[in-house]
C-alpha cells in the first residue's frame, strides 16, 4: 500500500502533505499511472506536459 499522493495542480507525486514543486496541497490519492522523467529537455512526455524538473509525474489525477 503506497501513500503516494499526485498534486491536482502540477501533477508531481509525493509522499509528503503538500507539493514539493508547486507547494500545493491540493493533493489527491485517486491518480492513474504515472511517468518518471529524468531529462525533460529530452523529453517528448515532459514537452507535451509542459514538464520542466526532472521527477515523478501522475498521468491523470482524479
Ligand atoms: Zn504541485
Amino acid at each position: 500500500m503506497s501513500n503516494e499522493q499526485a498534486c491536482r495542480a502540477c501533477h508531481t507525486i509525493t509522499t509528503e502533505s503538500e507539493c514539493p514543486a508547486c507547494h500545493s496541497d491540493d493533493l489527491s490519492g485517486d491518480f492513474l499511472g504515472y511517468v518518471i522523467v529524468r531529462e525533460p529537455e529530452k523529453s517528448i512526455i515532459a514537452e507535451k506536459m509542459t514538464i520542466d524538473t526532472a521527477g515523478k509525474y501522475a498521468l491523470k489525477v482524479r
